[in-house]
């Protein structure tokens, strides 16, 4: 079968495991069909026009069934090469990025909502460089378009040595229709697809969970996280489930994946993936009832 994507026009990354390109079942000007590739192998595809799943499906020149079983290769042309780790000068050109955006006393709009939802104090929040994005203004070209339209609180996703090598926003103003956005990637690099998050207590346990409100509500609880995006395609990206390895050995790991089925999917590939790297850890399960950790921590 030949690559989804290449079905349809205009396609482009929007995060890792999702994608918009134009509709093909509707008149569109600009892309507003939604793809994703979930842990199970379905595709997910979604018309912000409000296009039927029918239509769409037609219009790509597919039946239903092609949309199971697809891995990233079925979904990504395979000619297409990995990017590289984001290089020195994006760092460097993300670190003053997230320099020149207000951070403390100046961020209150961000840091008070980050201690409401996540229970996070602000001498935690100072220590994890956590920022305000007010709202449209001048930004480098991997801030994308939807991320700069609403104020969010911005999370420095930085590697084991406390290198930023990523970011994201959390949208601020409850329009945004994707609550957390991720830098765009520059051409032929990816920024960073994980995020440390080193508690208050260097010998309180780790935990490793999707995304990024897991994590902050992590190191709320006194213990240091890791978070992880696009767990879809972690299974395709050694170089990743290689840096968790060496960054987590030696220490007291459990990984906490959310209370359905991709999150306990996005838990076996941690384990396995540490264990088959030597390093030992333990699944973190959530009571039931809850979708995830920060949600069950909103309740206790
Ligand atoms: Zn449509």
């Amino acid at each position: 079968m030949s690559a989804i994507l290449d079905r349809l026009e205009e396609w482009r990354d929007y995060q890792p495991g999702e994608w918009v390109a134009r509709c093909p079942a509707h008149d569109d000007s600009k892309p507003s069909l939604w793809i994703n590739l979930k842990t199970s192998g379905m595709v997910g595809l979604a018309c912000r026009a409000g296009c039927r799943f029918e239509d769409i499906v037609a219009g790509i020149g597919l039946l239903p069934r092609h949309l199971f079983n697809v891995d990233a290769e079925g979904l990504v042309a395979v000619a297409e090469a990995r990017p590289e780790p984001v290089s020195p000068f994006l760092t460097a050109g993300l670190r003053v990025w997230l320099d020149s955006l207000p951070a403390g006393d100046d961020a209150a709009p961000a840091l008070s909502y980050a201690q409401k939802r996540f229970g996070l104090p602000s001498a935690e929040q100072d220590r994890l460089g956590l920022r305000w994005w007010p709202g449209p203004q001048p930004c480098p070209e991997w801030v994308p378009t939807s991320f700069v339209r609403y104020p969010r609180l911005v999370v420095p996703m930085a590697d084991f040595a406390g290198v930023a090598r990523g970011a994201q926003g959390r949208d601020l103003s409850g329009r945004c229709p994707v609550r957390w956005i991720s830098l765009a990637n520059p051409a032929g690099f990816e920024w960073q697809r994980y995020g440390v998050f080193p508690g208050p207590d260097p010998a309180a346990p780790w935990v490793v969970a999707e995304g990024l409100s897991d994590p902050l509500a992590i190191v709320a609880d006194g213990y240091s996280a890791v978070g992880v995006r696009g767990a879809a395609l972690l299974n395709k990206d050694p170089v990743t489930l290689d840096a968790l390895a060496a960054g987590l050995a030696g220490r007291d790991v459990r990984v906490c994946g959310d209370n359905d089925r991709s999150g306990r999917a996005f838990a076996q590939t941690i384990l396995a993936a540490l264990h088959q790297r030597g390093v030992p850890a333990r699944r973190l399960t959530l009571p039931a009832g809850f979708k995830d950790y920060a949600v069950w921590r909103s309740t206790r």
